[in-house]
């Protein structure tokens, strides 16, 4: 059985292998260059499980089994904020570029500023979807909760993680090793939910291939 994660990072597609080695063995995790897929996806939804959806479609018109994902950072005190948009969260407010880690944080920091401890929770969120050759689809979804601090606390991870304080850790997720992370993080959680839905979507389903 083949699977096309619509995504090029190589850290991503690993991560997906070893998961599904543990679950569903004899499952072959494919890149969108793997197959030729080499456009850019527009990934304009309005939620994380749409523009998982539209990247799973993408990687499905390989005619295999297409699976992409998309989180991000929602913050209870912003209304949800950065959401969809956490990756370009600075750039959306006028403040920086795309993808700029650095400038995302200190927005965060400046539209909390003033707002106490426990008004200051958040959670990742993670949505994969997945679309099979005979176009079923289905999403599903990993969320962490945490709180965002004042400072940054350590040098790990990416993103957002040097202000996401984990109680049970009782450190920031870039305090904490990779394998420490994925044991929690909505990416984890979501990763491990969608294999096991999709080994029971192929338990149930005769003709999804
Ligand atoms: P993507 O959908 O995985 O590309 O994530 C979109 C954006 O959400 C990233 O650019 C980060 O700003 C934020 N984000 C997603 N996951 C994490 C995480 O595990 N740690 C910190 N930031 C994250």
């Amino acid at each position: 059985m083949k699977l096309v994660l619509a995504s090029r990072n190589r850290k991503k597609i690993a991560e997906l292998r070893t998961l599904l080695a543990q679950t569903l063995l004899g499952a072959e995790v494919l890149s969108l260059d793997d197959v030729g897929i080499f456009g850019e996806i527009e990934e304009n939804g309005t939620t994380f499980e749409e523009n998982a959806l539209i990247k799973a479609r993408a990687a499905a018109a390989s005619g295999y089994i297409g699976i992409g994902d998309d989180s991000g950072l929602t913050v209870d005190a912003l209304g949800g904020k950065p959401g969809i948009y956490s990756a370009r969260y600075a750039a959306t407010e006028g403040e920086a570029g795309e993808h700029d880690d650095e400038a995302n944080n200190r927005l965060l920091l400046k539209n909390l500023e003033g707002i106490p401890p426990e008004r200051r929770g958040a959670a990742f969120v993670c949505a994969v979807g997945c679309v099979f050759p005979n176009g079923k689809e289905f999403t599903v979804r990993g969320e962490v909760r945490g709180r965002i601090l004042t400072e940054y606390h350590g040098m790990g991870g990416f993103g957002y993680d040097p202000l996401f304080y984990y109680e049970p850790f009782g450190k920031t997720l870039a305090e904490v090793t990779p394998d420490e992370k994925n044991s929690v993080s909505h990416r984890g959680n979501a990763m491990r939910a969608f294999a096991k839905r999709l080994r029971e979507e192929l338990a149930a389903g005769k003709d999804l291939l």
